[in-house]
């Protein structure tokens, strides 16, 4: 008895000890991206005004003849409203422009705070293509169309909606929430949002107030990506197809395969028109020419190689969780501040360009005809010895620190009792542990909020 209790406070300690230092390291590297959301109106040359951490994206306002251009507009009415105000102090011109980077409501869920000036300005963005859809926004249109909701569910824990502030450190690549929650704050309106001009070209040279854009088509996150060029000020405004953290190739909130192939040319095509600033839609902007260029390289880089690389198990007959073993990104790119995986995750982004070529079938022929999970933990509580035996291993591993194991173990015994409150309670933990050592903001705050949820459950 008395050795058993030696050992449990030998456990804890052991726990505690390494339960901190997993602590320590990603909550400290997040906590640190924050201050790429410290908000700044940064100026470059005599036009262009460009305002990082005002809400969950980057939004600029440029100077024309007579009046103003807005690139991209937030999320959040009240957000935009606010810096609608402070872009006010500025310069009083009408807005002649808006220009959306892509059809994400980050990007377009404030525009209702620079549409009631009403100088009804012209608003552009790209139509494009998914299947059988075509125009602007289609991701959530073909969603919408399929009768789909739950990306919602998704979308809300992997953003940490619900989270307290002591465990939600950010969004990898957006600040998190206000107290009051205004960044999350859609109208209504925008929720049906059209641009009033839409362009099919691969690169249409337009004309707003005297200001040139170049627009661009730039798939990767969407199929109506577009990057925004401006050849006079050398400035490119790429919206989400750069970001200071590994690329979400895949995001897991669900949507339709992100095109990597195409994202990674679109980086080359930025590349093309160099660019002496490159104005991200999240987190600050890169100055200089040769910045710009080595940041642009290896960010297309690292891309390509978790592509090309892929590719290059798929064709070895790997399966998907033997592919996130075999493609790592090389130490020289994995190591650069721009590529760690604050936002985006390089194992997620290989299962998911196998899925988008393959679909869900990994080749295994055993996979083919799976056990049905009760069934898989009837028999997984028979190898262990017995339900019991299942549930002891269970505890035993979270007080190993083997956390995952231990959530792992708790799934098979939530199939064969789902209404289990100790083993829900021991999932929950278990995850909350694992969430400490994530430094990728969404899978940790997805993560976070599941767990949070599961125990919320069981209070009722
Ligand atoms: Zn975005």
């Amino acid at each position: 008895m008395k050795t058993k209790f030696i050992t449990l406070i030998m456990a804890f300690i052991v726990f505690t000890i390494t339960s901190n230092a997993q602590e320590t390291e990603a909550t400290r590297l997040l906590q640190e991206h924050n201050k790429e959301f410290v908000p700044e109106i940064f100026k470059f040359g005599e036009k262009v005004h460009f305002a990082v951490g005002y809400d969950v994206s980057n939004v600029a306002m440029i100077e024309g003849e007579t009046g103003i251009i807005i690139i991209d507009a937030g999320m959040s009415p009240i957000r935009m409203e606010a810096l609608r105000l402070k872009f006010r102090e500025i310069t009083n011109k009408p807005i002649k422009g808006i220009l959306i980077t892509h059809g994400h409501g980050d990007h377009f869920g404030g525009i209702q705070a620079f549409l009631d000036e009403g100088s009804n300005p012209q608003v552009w963005g790209r139509s494009g293509a998914l299947g059988n859809d075509t125009g602007f926004n289609i991701e959530a249109n073909a969603g919408e169309k399929a009768g789909l909701t739950y990306g919602n569910v998704r979308g809300g824990r992997q953003a940490g909606i619900i989270l307290p502030d002591s465990i939600h450190i950010n969004n990898g690549v957006a600040p998190k929430p206000d107290k009051q929650r205004t960044m999350f704050t859609r109208g209504k309106e925008t929720a049906k949002f059209s641009p009033t001009h839409l362009f099919t070209e691969e690169r249409k040279q337009i004309e707003i107030d005297g200001v040139k854009f170049e627009l661009v088509a730039a798939s990767g996150e969407t199929y109506d990506n577009m990057y925004i060029w401006m050849p006079e000020e050398k400035i490119l405004f790429c919206g989400d197809t750069y970001y200071k953290s590994f690329p979400n190739l895949y995001t897991i909130r669900g949507s339709q395969y992100r095109d990597v192939k195409s994202w990674y040319e679109s980086l080359d095509k930025m590349q093309e028109d160099k660019p002496e600033y490159l104005l991200p839609g999240h987190t600050r902007p890169v100055i200089g020419k040769e910045n710009v260029n080595t940041t642009l390289t290896n960010y297309r880089d690292a891309v390509k190689f978790v592509f090309d690389k892929t590719i290059e198990g798929i064709n070895k007959g790997l399966t998907p969780d033997q592919l996130v073993a075999y493609v790592k990104l090389p130490e020289n790119l994995a190591s650069l501040p721009y590529l760690i995986e604050y936002y985006g995750r390089v194992d997620w982004a290989v299962r998911s360009i196998f899925y988008g070529y393959l679909g869900w079938f990994d080749g295994n022929p055993v996979n083919l005809n799976k056990l049905a999970p009760k069934t898989e933990a009837e028999k997984m509580a028979k190898l262990a010895g017995g339900e019991n035996k299942l549930k002891e291993m269970a505890f035993n591993a979270f007080e190993e620190g083997d956390f995952q194991w231990a959530a792992q173990l708790s799934d098979y015994l939530l199939e064969l009792n789902q209404n289990n409150k100790e083993i829900i309670n021991l999932k929950a933990d278990a995850l909350m542990e694992i969430a400490k050592t994530m430094i990728t903001a969404t899978g940790r705050n997805y993560t976070n909020s599941y767990a949070i949820q599961m125990k919320e459950k069981i209070k009722e």
